[in-house]
């Protein structure tokens, strides 16, 4: 008996954790768009692996539709200089042109880098570029050395990059003069700490990067660097900062969406800072094994990490509780696996008091 009252636990746990929901298959891009295919006729492959729309004269998005996450980078040029924003998915086969390489294609001004953030999947070409401008933050002033930045394992949630030659810092509410264009500024954390925006106030255009985008594969708020409470105030801050002609662009999925996706984001995250989420658990492709907690509202999934905030989640006292949890785990199923087979009524079974044979 004891030895079922241990097992049967064990068997419930493994069970819950073969069963949590996958909602979205990691090809499924957005509507009847697939992972491999282009997004809009507008967008045409230039070579096997890139595709490119010009959304305007001076504007590309660089799509990689082969890419796991569909990522688009953007090219956003002015009179005398460009901005680069991301450096590609690191997903492109040997041999293929850099992000750089494809760029200059499309501009023969100056190329300035601005990574939308640092995570693996937007800064694999950074170096093939002369430098990369920096969001000013405190943290990443402080792990500048001569003129490198290097971008560590946790920032990238992948492996530690090479050292970055900084070619200068940026401000949250400065604006990049372009030459006859102009781009605000924005650093808002939600997604990671070092997140930037970048507005085109003449022309309406917002790049958003991570922090919005149209993709079924969801918005991610579980990263080490994300913050549920700064997500908020920020999607705030990027509505009142917008209106409803702005064109939306994002680094993964369709690049272009409108305001309403904008404002589907701030009120699902207004569930979340205030506790009315009505989360569920689920498996994802990103981090198989991990049940995140999603919130939904139609097609758009905002994930965070399970249980406790991400802060906390990725908090070196998670690990403490991760590390005494498996150990209890194992000194129960080493326990579990000792216990010897008592048959009913034995002698041994103190359970059957009653059958103890008497003595002759
Ligand atoms: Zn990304």
């Amino acid at each position: 008996m004891k030895r079922w009252i241990l097992i049967a636990p064990v068997l419930v746990c493994l069970c819950l954790a073969g069963c949590f929901e996958r909602i979205v298959a990691p090809k499924d891009v957005f509507g009847s768009i697939k992972q491999g295919e282009t997004y809009s006729p507008a967008s045409n492959m230039i070579d096997n692996w890139y595709a490119v729309e010009a959304i305007d004269a001076r504007t590309f998005a660089i799509n990689e539709p082969k890419s796991s996450q569909y990522n688009t980078s953007y090219l956003i040029a002015g009179d005398e200089r460009a901005i680069m924003f991301d450096a590609g998915s690191g997903e492109r086969p040997a041999g293929s042109q850099s992000m750089r390489e494809v760029a200059e294609r499309y501009t023969d001004k100056p190329i300035t880098l601005i990574l939308s953030h640092f995570h693996y999947d937007h800064i694999y070409d950074a170096a093939k570029f002369d430098g990369v401008t920096l969001i000013d933050r405190p943290e990443i002033r402080a792990n500048i050395r001569g003129d490198a930045y290097t971008i560590s394992a946790l920032e990238s949630v992948d492996k530690e990059m090479p050292p970055l030659k900084v070619a200068g810092l940026i401000a949250d509410g400065d604006v990049i003069e372009l030459g006859g264009r102009k781009l605000d500024v924005l650093n808002l954390p939600g997604h990671t700490t070092e997140s930037v925006v970048l507005i085109d106030r003449l022309g309406n255009q917002v790049f958003t990067g991570d922090f919005v985008y149209q993709h079924l594969g969801g918005i991610i708020a579980f990263a080490p660097a994300s913050n549920l409470t700064a997500y908020k105030a920020n999607s705030a801050r990027l509505l009142r900062l917008t209106n409803a002609e702005t064109q939306f662009f994002g680094a993964h999925g369709v690049p272009h969406f409108g305001r309403d996706w904008l404002t589907l984001l701030d009120r699902e995250l207004g569930k979340i800072v205030t506790g009315e989420a009505n989360y569920r658990y689920v498996a994802h492709y990103l981090a198989p094994g991990i049940p995140w907690r999603v919130q939904q509202n139609g097609d758009m999934y905002i994930y965070t990490t399970p249980l406790v905030d991400p802060p906390l989640f990725w908090s070196k006292w998670m690990l403490l509780v991760l590390a005494g949890v498996s150990t209890l785990s194992l000194y129960l199923f080493y326990r579990v696996v000792r216990l010897p087979f008592i048959p009913p009524g034995s002698k041994h079974d103190v359970t059957h008091p009653g059958r103890e044979p008497y003595g002759p």
